[in-house]
């Protein structure tokens, strides 16, 4: 089963394969030849405003249903972002199936809303979904249909690998690298939902997936799947995150962060970041300089310039159960008394100690 993968939507003439080793792994529309002939069912997306639509899109436009996203970010623009009319083609074929609230594959029951695993052309046969996720693509149901036993079809909107995200048109300060649209915020257990959707035989499905809503409101996802921002077709853009820290970028969950305690502050701040404002602050005062620099935290997260303080001071923080957490210092030079000492950490924002 090689079941296409969307989101290459607005990449159709390069009809690249998409492959994970590919050097553009954005590229994965793919709609090989065989696909067509396994799954004869397309998803399209009529535009519902044209005036004098031809006649083949206006045979859309009659046919098109309305799909209410399941995913609703935290930082979409707007309420109902992802929701979008759509037709499926052939379109009779289609809507003369039977609707189903449920189906069954080696004796699990599937439902609408589930997350499954998909298996994809690059997915190796023998492997199973546990270990290497990655292996797979993620979709959720959002309707099944059936002809008969043999020919069950399931409607899914996909969830994208950050890995897979196309390079957004312009180039991103927090972008990994050029190649895709992962940022330094995703996690690696992270998925981005989106609006792409499919019709799939659901004999592509590998097994459930454990998908959960990451509010961001804590970092207590150990290793499970989770999403929290989404991708839109029509805009080709990512959903807002809230900003954190001084250096105005995002949470990802695999890098501590503090947070002031102060009521009237509440800032997150990345532990990188921390440090290098503690030490910014150590160096002036231990070398009398104030040459204007705040640090090295740039926007984004995006590294600055070699701090003033490398090499010459460094630092960790210490943290003891019940205990304020603590920078330990420590002076590099040569004649350095003392050499090491502990400092109380005050927030770079507000100035109050960490509690
Ligand atoms: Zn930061
Ligand atoms: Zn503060």
């Amino acid at each position: 089963m090689a079941p296409k993968h969307g989101l290459a939507g607005f990449q159709e003439d390069q009809a690249a394969k998409r492959a994970k080793s590919s050097a553009t792994p954005a590229s994965r529309s793919a709609t090989p030849a065989d696909t067509s002939a396994k799954v004869p069912f397309k998803v399209e997306y009529p535009n519902m405003n044209l005036s004098s639509p031809t006649p083949r899109v206006k045979r859309l436009i009659d046919a098109a249903d309305f799909q209410v996203s399941p995913f609703i970010a935290k930082g979409a623009s707007k309420d109902g972002e992802l929701d979008q009319y759509y037709a499926v083609t052939p379109t009779t074929e289609w809507e003369d199936m039977k609707k189903y609230n449920n189906f069954i594959i080696q004796g699990e029951v599937y439902k609408n809303n589930q997350f499954v695993f998909v298996r994809g052309e690059d997915t190796p046969k023998d492997k199973d979904t546990e270990g290497r996720p990655k292996d797979f693509w993620v979709a959720r149901i959002l309707q099944v249909r059936a002809k008969n036993a043999q020919h069950v079809y399931a409607l899914v909107a996909w969830l994208y690998w950050p890995e897979e995200l196309p390079p957004p048109a312009a180039k991103a300060a927090d972008q990994l690298n050029k190649d895709s649209g992962k940022r330094r915020y995703h996690g690696s257990h992270e998925l981005i939902a989106s609006n792409y959707m499919d019709v799939l035989d659901v004999l592509s499905f590998a097994g459930k997936a454990e998908v959960h809503h990451w509010l961001e409101e804590d970092d207590n996802l150990q290793h499970k799947l989770y999403w929290r921002q989404t991708f839109c077709r029509e805009t080709q853009a990512l959903s807002k995150l809230r900003q954190h820290c001084i250096c105005k970028g995002y949470f990802n969950p695999e890098v501590t962060m503090y947070i002031c305690d102060n009521p009237s502050c509440k800032i997150w701040l990345h532990d990188d970041h921390l440090l290098d404002a503690i030490l910014t602050k150590v160096y002036k005062k231990q070398t009398g300089t104030n040459d204007g620099t705040n640090g090295v935290a740039k926007a984004n997260g995006k590294k600055g310039k070699t701090p003033p303080y490398k090499g010459i001071f460094k630092a960790t923080i210490r943290e003891e159960d019940d205990k304020p957490p603590v920078a330990l210092i420590t002076d590099l030079r040569a004649n350095a008394n003392p050499k090491t000492w502990e400092e109380r950490i005050a927030c770079p924002e507000c100035d109050e100690l960490l509690q």
